[in-house]
């Protein structure tokens, strides 16, 4: 919990019947135990705790044995498709095609689920995030999009337990591999989850970055929030306020970016799992420039296990979404940057911590051999993370206009892009 390496999945607290809370979510939004548990207890916590230690050839092997396709970047998969929902209603409602959202929406109205885990933003303080049972296609709706500050899914594995009936979960990587590893040990918290979904994970934020963003824009009190949207809008969307008052403040997407190295969860850092390498079916955004140009929404979706392909494939013929298989090699290019963030920079980054002597996590695996450039474009990379999230900094840049910052910031990110283009021929150790 203070190792920075918890990931506020939310299992601890959804484990502990309320006697593990999440402290100031406004600030550090970390699990604080308010009353001691059993040992047993602890244990059965700690086993599901996924911050430290989760075995990812292990876990791979034994949910889905061979598959037809593994990368070291993506996972086990057995089919690559880009595509989106059909309805053009829930497209738009989407992150990017709108394709997680159809599918719990599809299940539900098959009879094969009776609910969804979803993340809507709270409808008691609407700028922050909560977990919810979604038991129509409103509530799944809801819960549509992406949110960029912390949530923590596993909190109400409580809910999830009690619920009477069958259930499709969706989650970050990290809370889904807590979910494999109470499936693992056949806890009871799980059983009712059927299907796992989840999309693509770079990194995740502190509400600082939300409250930062308002006071570059001269506004100083976060409670004024009526709507707070990450993705509004037309695909890639825009980041969106809502106050009180009527005013809106709305910024591109990418430009929106630019509160990364300010306010970025220091677990982002280390978590070497970007594609939630195990779900069922996974989907992020479509990012190359034929798919970008013509806006509406395109998700790259893996489908993992036969259950999920098989899902996927039922929707396609019914109807209900385009699919188009994409070869591994698409893939890699469309998200050369994440994976040279996630798989190859979490490594270097968990080395430098692990020199410094802080406590590293253990995924039962470990990429090396990286070119010294690399190592050292690491150095300056988490040094401008180190920098940039001081409170000097994060007053500095709320001196300049976002959008200005935002260009700036999209600029660097299509250099790296540029730049990490080649990632899958060069030398990887
Ligand atoms: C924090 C975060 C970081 C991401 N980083 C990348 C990235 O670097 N590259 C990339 O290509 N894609 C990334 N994505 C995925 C991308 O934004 C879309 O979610 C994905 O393309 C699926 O789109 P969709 O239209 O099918 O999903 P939708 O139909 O919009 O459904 C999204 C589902 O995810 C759930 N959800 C949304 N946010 C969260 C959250 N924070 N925690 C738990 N559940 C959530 C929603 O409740 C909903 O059920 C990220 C998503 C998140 C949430």
């Amino acid at each position: 919990m203070r190792s920075e390496l918890c990931n506020r999945c939310g299992s601890c607290v959804g484990l502990s019947g309320d006697r593990i809370r999440f402290g100031d979510r406004e600030g550090k939004y970390l699990p604080e135990i308010r009353e001691e548990l059993s040992d047993a207890e602890y244990d059965r916590i700690w086993n599901a705790c996924t911050g430290g230690r989760f075995d990812f050839p292990a876990m791979r092997k034994q949910i889905f044995g061979d598959t037809p396709g593994f990368h070291t970047y993506m996972g086990p998969y057995q089919e690559l498709y880009i595509g989106h929902a059909l309805d053009p209603g829930l497209r738009e409602a989407g992150a990017s095609g709108g394709i997680l959202s159809a599918i719990l929406i599809y299940l539900l109205e098959k009879g094969r689920i009776d609910g969804a885990v979803v993340t809507r933003m709270s409808r008691r303080k609407p700028w922050l995030t909560e977990p919810v049972i979604a038991t129509s296609r409103e509530a799944i709706l809801e819960g549509a999009q992406s949110k960029y500050i912390i949530t923590s899914v596993n909190e109400i594995l409580g809910s999830i337990a009690a619920f009477e009936g069958r259930l499709a979960y969706v989650g970050l990587p990290g809370q889904v591999q807590s979910v494999r590893k109470l499936q693992q040990a056949g806890d009871r918290s799980v059983k009712n989850i059927k299907y796992i979904f989840g999309p693509f994970y770079g990194n995740t934020l502190h509400f600082s970055s939300v409250r930062s963003f308002l006071r570059s824009h001269g506004e100083k009190d976060h409670t004024r929030i009526r709507k707070l949207y990450f993705r509004y809008g037309e695909w890639p969307g825009n980041m969106r306020v809502e106050m009180d008052s009527g005013r809106i403040i709305e910024l591109k997407k990418f430009h929106a970016n630019y509160l990364i190295p300010f306010h970025i969860v220091r677990n982002s850092l280390y978590c070497t799992d970007f594609t939630n390498e195990f779900t069922d079916i996974s989907g992020g955004d479509a990012w190359a420039p034929v798919y970008e140009e013509r806006g509406k929404g395109f998700s790259l979706i893996i489908a993992r296990s036969v259950a999920g392909r098989d899902l996927l494939k039922e929707m396609e013929k019914e109807g209900r979404i385009d699919l188009s298989p994409v070869t591994e090699q698409e893939c890699i290019e469309m998200h050369s940057h994440g994976y040279d963030f996630k798989k190859r920079g979490a490594f270097i980054r968990t080395r430098f911590r692990k020199l410094l002597g802080k406590d590293i996590p253990d995924f039962g695996y470990e990429l090396k051999g990286f070119p010294f450039s690399r190592i050292m474009m690491e150095l300056v990379i988490s040094t401008l993370f180190l920098v940039l999230g001081t409170g000097a900094a994060r007053w500095m840049v709320e001196r300049f206009s976002p959008e200005f910052i935002g260009r700036l910031f999209e600029r660097s990110r299509t250099r790296w892009k540029r730049s990490t283009y080649r990632i899958k021929r060069n030398e990887l150790g």
